[in-house]
């Protein structure tokens, strides 16, 4: 194993080999991981923290993924959607605020046709020239994604969930395919999107194997942002009494993520701080650079229920910005407001990132 162990090398490891080593570092002291994986991020964003406002705008879903609170089979999850106005309305109080990133996240609600979407994305563009918009709505058409592009959204959050045809199957109804999930990664990528892919740790059937599967998915895809978290078990959902993934081996998926492609922008996720107090934090010291504060209204927030226990469902969204940056300068980061874009894009790819160890 000892062999392994060579933070160089993580970028030529082939299934087997990966799976050994999410295997070891499952079991073995993660310190020099954990610092390795620090000391790239320092490389490239140094110590600064990226803040981008999350508006979850509607929790009306058409998909029924097993693990989801807001899937369409759980008639007790309660649903909201918000206007354009509304959403206007929270860019606004977001801007003042110092974000320079909004991210739209939402259900896959039928009811914003391209048209609408397209309208509120050039209306925030035009209200707010200096920041990003940041789309995650889920599987669209190409054509609809480009029509999103054209209106002047700059990235596009898509995770994966995971990339085994058989546990995509486990996870998700027989209408849904990892290859339209992957097709759609592909076609943002091509439009132009700076997008990000992503899956939860932990989720029910999930192994070793599989999770080797993520890092190998990530690397021939090479997105500009990955988001992982610890599955969490929702009440109302046929994973209910499914345990909650672990800690210690998201933080590790983190970290190789972060080796593997040492530029990308990594979330510290909610569902990391909804499962550990200190679970953003330890995030962070393990590669992530990013947060995603709510400012969603605080009426809905409960209601965006993916998950049980949400962290961050009852303050405004000044509290939850001040608390969050408090956290992030004790635990030795910079928060940072500007825009926050994947730095050189296209570098990367050119410039090949074992050359960036
Ligand atoms: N409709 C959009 C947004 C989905 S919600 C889309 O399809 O991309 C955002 C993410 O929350 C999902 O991609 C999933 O990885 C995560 N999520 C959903 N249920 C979860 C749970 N029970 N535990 C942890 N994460 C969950």
């Amino acid at each position: 194993m000892s062999a392994l162990i060579n933070f160089e090398n993580i970028s030529r490891l082939g299934g087997p080999e990966l799976t050994e080593l999410i295997e070891f570092y499952e079991q073995a002291e993660t310190s020099e991981l954990f610092a390795a994986a620090n000391a790239v991020r320092e490389k490239y964003y140094g110590k600064k923290v990226y803040f981008r406002g999350l508006i979850e705008f509607s929790s009306y879903c058409k998909n029924d993924c097993y693990y989801c609170g807001i899937r369409c089979g759980n008639k007790k999850a309660v649903r909201y959607r918000l206007g354009h106005d509304e959403i206007m309305d929270c860019c606004a109080r977001g801007h003042q605020l110092g974000f320079r990133t909004f991210v739209l996240q939402s259900g896959e609600d039928l009811y914003y046709t391209d048209d609408m979407m397209c309208d509120i994305v050039s209306d925030i563009k035009r209200g707010f020239p200096d920041c990003a918009v940041t789309l995650s709505l889920g599987e669209k058409t190409k054509e609809t994604y480009k029509r999103y592009f054209e209106a002047g959204a700059d990235r596009y959050l898509l995770r994966h969930e995971t990339a085994t045809d058989e546990h995509y199957r486990q996870l998700h109804p027989p209408q849904m395919s990892l290859e339209n999930r992957k097709q759609c990664l592909y076609d943002l990528k091509e439009i132009g999107f700076q997008v990000g892919a992503g899956f939860m740790v932990g989720s029910p059937y999930q192994t070793s194997a599989n999770l080797a599967a993520d890092l190998l998915f990530l690397r021939e895809l090479e997105p500009h942002m990955v988001g992982i978290g610890p599955f969490v078990p929702h009440r109302d959902t046929i994973f209910a009494n499914e345990s909650t993934g672990s800690v210690k081996l998201t933080l590790v998926m983190l970290a190789l993520i972060r080796l593997m492609l040492p530029k990308v922008l990594i979330p510290a996720t909610t569902a990391l701080g909804t499962v550990d107090v200190k679970g953003r934090e330890k995030g962070l010291k393990a590669g992530a650079n990013v947060v995603m504060p709510n400012l969603s209204p605080v009426v809905h927030r409960r209601d965006y229920s993916l998950y049980d226990n949400k962290i961050c469902t009852g303050e405004e969204a000044a509290e939850c910005l001040a608390c969050l940056s408090r956290r992030i300068k004790s635990a030795g980061y910079d928060p940072d407001f500007s825009r926050g874009d994947f730095i050189t894009c296209g570098e990367q790819f050119a410039v090949g990132r074992q050359a960036d160890f």
